[in-house]
């Protein structure tokens, strides 16, 4: 067993693991957690086990890695991922060592795994980052297709500048809330009808989900260098899901000629575990071509896009749930280096705890679109939810939830959910 890496399907834990759990050994993703009696600290996760970390360090059980209790205190895990990947790595390594099956030093010390080793339903998830800069890309080419079709015409859909960079905005980490967190229909300008020449201001009539994926970063480059396409990944920590809300009526009024605004700044939720980079290896996938070529810069060799199987769901008051979308991370067009090494090319500065979202992620079927603004086109042709009623946008009581996972050779690796309750606006 001591040549198996964290990664290998053979390794097993002593630590009870569900079947179908999305946090098996070979997970052990990072966040931040609270108790009744405790308040936010770092922590790891295996099966429906919440591991608290500061407890684990202090038991000297990561001697040797660097880490230490006080990377693991302050309310966020920015002081952690400070240490950068090497030191999140020894950690993964070090965590993946206590859990398995014939390592007894957590495995036998009963008083400090009671302490440590807290039911994941005693434990209140919050952001895992105190997130610094928040940029949204519009990677998926069926999406920024469906857009550009609804918005313009099927033979001018994509934008000229769509294949040659990856298209983004700034948004606003401010509203970036944990999954859990309800999300209160924002209020705005948009116009009543679409031929009307002045808007109304009210509630939006058409709120929206956005199906995306966030990676988080490391410390980055300084004030005027740039990361490298083949060098961006070794600033990537990890992944979270990613529901950027969007007011779709707000969006359409205000967009021109600077972009997103107030259609998106009210809210963003991201699910509460980072699932590490490095725990994603196994799911590397080849992206799809890139035609025309893309720019030296932005050029890249090997398999940069990861096969993560997401899904989005409608829950209603009576407790009864809709899958509405299946897609999947890999759908990108742009790979995340890709969008990194963009970001950073002319001499912009990448922090640690940045986020950078991926855009809405759709396939190529219909049943695979990442918003209900494609799923509906553009509320045309309303969904069925399961109590028999149509969704066009999203109705206040609405629970919307987004789940992921990637699974190969009997391992599952997933992201538990994200989800948020829509709640009336303010009168
Ligand atoms: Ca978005």
């Amino acid at each position: 067993m001591s040549n198996l890496t964290a990664n290998d399907p053979r390794w097993t834990s002593w630590a009870e693991v569900p079947a179908g759990s999305d946090f098996p050994v070979q997970n052990l993703p990072l966040g931040i957690f609270s108790t009744v009696d405790a308040g936010p600290r770092a922590a790891s996760r295996i099966g429906d086990l919440v591991l608290d970390l500061a407890l684990v360090a202090e038991a000297g059980l990561l001697t040797g890695t660097g880490i230490d209790t006080h990377h693991f205190r302050g309310g966020s895990l920015n002081a952690l991922l400070g240490t950068g990947r090497q030191g999140i790595r020894a950690l993964r390594e070090r965590l993946s060592v206590l859990l398995r099956s014939d390592e007894a030093v957590l495995r036998d010390d009963t008083p400090l795994r009671s302490k440590a080793m807290i039911p994941i339903d005693r434990a209140v998830m919050h952001l895992p980052v105190q997130v610094g800069d928040y940029t949204d890309f519009y990677s998926s080419r069926q999406h920024a297709y469906n857009v550009g079709c609804m918005f313009r015409d099927p033979k001018n859909a994509l934008m000229p500048n769509w294949t040659h960079l990856p298209v983004g905005y700034h948004g606003r980490s401010s509203s970036i809330v944990v999954s859990g967190t309800p999300v209160r229909r924002p209020m705005g300008q948009y116009k009543p009808t679409p031929d009307a020449t002045a808007p109304v201001f009210g509630a939006t009539r058409q709120l929206d989900m956005e199906l995306e994926v966030a990676f988080i970063t490391f410390s980055g480059n300084a004030l005027g260098d740039r990361i490298p396409t083949a060098e961006a990944e070794e600033y990537i920590v990890g992944l979270v899901l990613f529901n950027d809300w969007s007011a779709r009526d707000i969006q359409a009024w205000e967009y021109v000629p600077l972009g997103p605004f107030l259609g998106k700044n009210f809210c963003s939720s991201a699910s509460p575990w980072i699932v590490l980079l490095d725990a994603l290896e196994p799911f590397r996938v080849s992206g799809p071509r890139q035609d025309p070529p893309v720019l030296p810069y932005l050029q890249q060799q090997g398999d940069h896009h990861f096969d993560i199987a997401l899904e989005a769901s409608i829950a209603t008051g009576d407790g009864g749930e809709t899958t509405i979308c299946r897609s999947n991370f890999k759908h990108l067009y742009w790979s995340m280096a890709q969008q990194l090494a963009h970001h950073t090319v002319n001499g912009c500065n990448v922090r640690c705890g940045d986020l950078m979202a991926s855009g809405t992620i759709s396939g190529d079927s219909p049943d695979s679109y990442g918003s209900l603004l494609e799923l509906t086109w553009k509320g045309t042709g309303p969904l069925k939810v399961h109590d028999g009623s149509e969704r066009k946008f999203l109705e206040d009581g609405d629970t919307l939830i987004m789940r992921g996972h990637a699974e190969k050779d009997g391992v599952r690796i997933g992201f538990g959910e994200v989800r948020g309750e829509v709640l009336p606006a303010m009168p």
